[in-house]
């Protein structure tokens, strides 16, 4: 009876396997907590240090079921990696997604977009302007940097930017390289941070907006990391009270270097609030400490985020 059994449970894993990963995750949610998924990563295309085909070559090697594009402000990534999945037949399921900056009462709040459509208008006009603030607040930047005394930092980070979006990280990088800045944490902690001398105050948009134009794309919003913006306790519940009030669908409450009591309060904050749970790495290059996929697990309690989709 019970090598029976076991023939059947194979059978079913093989049905449900690589192919129809898909339908498995998203028509079952509880099965999904036991798949690789990682909602948050970078490329090139904005401050991540792979390619989007290195990325899913990494994202595969590391026997990732599922990951999520999040880059700056851009969706460009998404078709490049979604051709290339396609053309090597492999099996990963990209989620389309992006990680938009926005303002709330002097802090940068960034909310991930997942599962959107990206030939969604709305959504592109939002890219076009956050691209035009972007580009505007690198020109700046480089003006405040030289007064600093640094010439041809906003060239440079253009360049390394390319076509893609360019971003404070593209900034820490060549003060780093140029040898003004030991690391490039340095470079925020003394030039680039908030507050510092080459800060310059972005006028990105409202979470309001973001997560509208997030639905309009029929994706969930999600707010990124909300363990990272220093804010007090009291502060950080305004922001999810805020988020709620905005229709913002999910918390990402599951990061690779969490304190157990970081990992309880966020979870309770999901179901204090009604909101659904997201998890991810925030990949942008190999680092000693975190990694795509890498120590990434669903609270049982916790609604995915993933439960809504239906492909
Ligand atoms: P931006 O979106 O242009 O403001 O660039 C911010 C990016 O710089 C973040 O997404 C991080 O990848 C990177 N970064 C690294 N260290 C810091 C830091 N201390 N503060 C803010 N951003 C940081
Ligand atoms: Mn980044
Ligand atoms: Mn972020
Ligand atoms: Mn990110």
């Amino acid at each position: 009876m019970q090598a029976f059994l076991t023939l059947i449970e194979d059978n079913i894993m093989a049905a449900v396997s690589t192919t129809d990963l898909k339908n498995f995750i998203f028509n079952d949610p509880e099965s999904g907590k036991h798949c690789r998924i990682d909602l948050h990563s970078h490329t090139s295309c904005s401050d991540g240090g792979l390619t989007p085909s290195e990325l899913i070559d990494r994202a595969v090697n590391f026997q990732l079921d599922v990951l999520a594009i999040t880059d700056h402000d851009t969706v460009s990534a998404l078709a490049i990696a979604g051709n290339y999945i396609k053309e090597k037949k492999l099996a990963l399921k990209l989620i389309n997604g992006i990680e938009i900056s926005t303002a709330w009462q002097g802090f940068e709040i960034h909310i991930v977009g997942l599962n959107i459509n990206t030939d969604n208008q709305t959504l592109i006009t939002l890219i076009e302007n956050q691209q035009k603030l972007r580009e505007q607040r690198a020109i700046t930047i480089g003006e405040k940097l030289t007064k600093c005394g640094f010439t041809d930092v906003y060239e440079k980070a253009k360049t390394m930017a390319g076509a893609g979006s360019i971003t404070r990280a593209h900034f820490a990088k060549v003060l780093f390289q140029q040898g003004h800045v030991a690391t490039m944490q340095k470079a925020f902690d003394k030039y680039i941070g908030k507050g510092k001398r080459a800060y310059v105050k972005p006028n990105w948009c409202s979470i309001e907006e973001a997560v509208d134009v997030i639905h309009a794309a029929g994706g969930s919003a999600v707010m990124a990391h909300p363990i990272r913006y220093d804010l007090s306790a009291k502060w950080l519940r305004r922001l999810i009270v805020q988020f709620k009030a905005d229709g913002g669908d999910a918390l990402e409450i599951v990061l690779p270097q969490m304190a157990p009591q970081q990992r309880e309060l966020m979870l309770n904050y999901c179901l204090e609030y009604d909101l659904q749970a997201s998890m991810g790495s925030d990949f942008h290059y190999p680092s000693k400490w975190s990694d795509l996929g890498r120590n990434l697990t669903m609270p049982e309690k916790a609604q995915p985020v993933w439960a809504q989709w239906k492909s």
